[in-house]
């Protein structure tokens, strides 16, 4: 069968994912030591697997609601109102999805129409230039840059505005780069989105994971709240990844249209999920801290680690990915872990699967025990010096 004369062709047309492609060439080699990865390295705290254990013990095997559990929304909208100032109605501004994902695809579709323009910054999440092009928007890419910490800059976003533009991807703290907005970062921002009337998604599953300052959500800056919708989950502030449990906050109007669309297309989130969910946000905070505290000290290691080789590193101050300029080195992103992985068997990812821009860059995650990133740093260092 001529199965491309019969699948949709927008989809064919959509490349695989950079990351994949290289995970593809690790897995067939053995001994490597990975510093690739992009979940948590923690178990999920016992306290909330319990929960879901307990959960499928007493029987709880049934469909939830649609937008989630009641007490699950609740608990959310509290955690998000505690952390953030972020104030949502329960009832009909939260939508409980598979993973922040789900939440990603079913907003960027209930946003856009066909032609509409998505700006995205990147270096950035492999996703949403996909998600948007599956969607039928057109995707704007915004090259952010090392100077500025890789922070997305006013002039930068007022640059690629056009009149067909409705929405921008604002994804921060940031996987690759590990960059944070601080609240005037965002406050600038705001200006430039609120006056060409702009909407907002705002991908917020790192929040919890900011070192040397708190979050700042977009939507708590005046007159961002009914243009936004914030996506967050328990992949990593939890470590919970393979629970597959996030949500969107936003304006109810919004999140009706959304909730229709994981309504046909999802049914409800995982049961199971759900209740541990419960469990992490009422009793999760000082698992919290005890991780974020771990990452932060694995942080200031391979900070110095790669400044200390010569590969200048700036100063990531969220997530737990370390974003190293190796253009010293002459050579290119994907050379570089190429020939790092043939030569040393140290996996890392190419900068510019997040992104052209990403060029000249490398991924390092640090998600990982400190015994193993040392070992994984004396590497790199070996295969520097023989370079
Ligand atoms: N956003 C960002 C920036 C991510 O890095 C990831 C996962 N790596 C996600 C969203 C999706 O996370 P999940 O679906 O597990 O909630």
């Amino acid at each position: 069968m001529e199965y491309k004369n019969y699948l949709n062709k927008t989809i064919q047309d959509v490349k695989p994912s950079g990351i994949r492609r290289f995970f593809d060439i690790v897995a067939e080699m053995d001994d490597v030591i990975s510093l690739s990865i992009g979940e948590p390295d923690f178990k999920t705290p016992w306290h909330i697997r319990k929960a879901g254990i307990d959960s499928l013990e007493g029987g709880k095997t049934w469909y939830s609601p649609n937008r989630g559990f009641d007490k699950l929304r609740r608990e959310i909208s509290g955690f998000a109102s505690r952390k953030y100032d972020l104030q949502y109605d329960p009832d009909t501004e939260v939508l409980v999805t598979v993973g922040g994902s789900e939440a990603l695809d079913v907003a960027i579709r209930c946003m856009v129409n066909p032609g509409d323009e998505v700006l995205i910054h990147q270096p950035s999440f492999v996703c949403y230039e996909p998600l948007t092009l599956m969607s039928g928007a057109v995707p704007v890419i915004i090259n952010t840059k090392e100077e500025n910490s890789f922070r997305l800059t006013p002039q930068e976003l007022e640059a690629s505005i056009t009149d067909k533009t409705k929405l921008l991807i604002l994804s921060y703290p940031n996987n690759p780069t590990g960059a944070v907005m601080r609240k005037a970062d965002l406050e600038a921002l705001s200006e430039v989105i609120i006056r060409h009337d702009l909407l907002v998604i705002s991908d917020e599953i790192y929040s919890e994971l900011t070192y040397n300052g708190s979050h700042v959500s977009i939507a708590s800056l005046e007159g961002m709240r009914e243009r936004t919708v914030v996506i967050n989950g328990f992949s990593k502030a939890f470590a919970m990844t393979g629970w597959r449990l996030g949500y969107a906050l936003g304006p109810s109007e919004i999140l009706a249209m959304m909730t229709k669309l994981h309504q046909y297309g999802i049914m409800s989130s995982p049961t199971v999920s759900q209740y541990a969910a419960i469990e992490a946000l009422r009793n999760g905070d000082k698992d919290i801290e005890k991780m974020r505290s771990e990452y932060e000290m694995r942080r200031r290691f391979v900070v110095g680690s790669f400044n200390s080789m010569g590969l200048t590193c700036f100063e990531p101050n969220g997530a737990f990915y370390a974003f190293p300029c190796i253009k010293s080195t002459g050579l290119s992103s994907e050379e570089f872990c190429t020939r790092l992985l043939n030569s040393k068997k140290v996996a890392i990812v190419p900068g510019n699967a997040f992104g052209e821009c990403g060029e000249g860059f490398v991924r390092v995650s640090y998600s990982y025990s400190l015994k193993h990133l040392n070992e994984a740093v004396s590497r790199i260092k070996e295969f520097l010096e023989e370079l």
